[in-house]
């Protein structure tokens, strides 16, 4: 059942739909699980492996500032993690000051540089987690582009 059944399946489900928000779409509850177990700390995260190259990752995308990797539980057909490699305090935006600007502009300017090379020409979406409440897992700031499939709105 995709969203558009559950929002007006059966009569209260049409009444609903006139007179309730709509239900969230399906979650992937061990996304959830994991940001919700995660403890927001400002230590090494398995992002710094993937940066020093001690696990793999299929990257995409690489200067000197930012690495950008395939994700290991894609979310659409076309899921990539974009982070600065020098984390400097930014374990999510919720921790960005002012010296972070520079490389908080970037990262999307290399988004979307990532976003032509991969095709998504019809557009994409991208995604940053904060938070147990935003779903995050990693501490480490990243952007999530994804792309490949139609997104839906409002999000999970
Ligand atoms: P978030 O939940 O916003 O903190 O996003 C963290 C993302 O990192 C999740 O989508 C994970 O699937 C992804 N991830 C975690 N470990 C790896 C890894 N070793 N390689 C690629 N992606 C990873």
């Amino acid at each position: 059942m995709d969203w558009d059944d559950r929002k007006t399946s059966g009569r209260i489900g049409v009444l609903s739909a006139h007179f309730q928000s709509p239900p969230p779409p399906l979650m992937a509850s061990s996304e959830k699980d994991a940001a919700l177990a995660a403890t927001p700390s400002d230590g090494p995260t398995i992002f710094d492996k993937i940066i020093k190259k001690e696990i793999p990752a299929k990257v995409v995308y690489e200067d000197d500032k930012v690495l950008a990797f395939r994700d290991v539980s894609p979310q659409a057909p076309k899921h990539i993690v974009i982070i600065p490699k020098l984390k400097d305090g930014l374990t999510g935006i919720s921790k960005a000051e002012e010296r972070h600007t520079e490389i908080l502009g970037y990262l999307l300017y290399v988004t979307k540089l990532i976003a032509k090379q991969e095709g998504l020409n019809d557009g994409f979406r991208i995604v940053i987690n904060d938070g147990p409440k935003g779903c995050q897992s990693v501490f480490h700031l990243h952007i999530h582009l994804l792309g490949g499939r139609q997104m839906n709105w409002p999000p999970g």
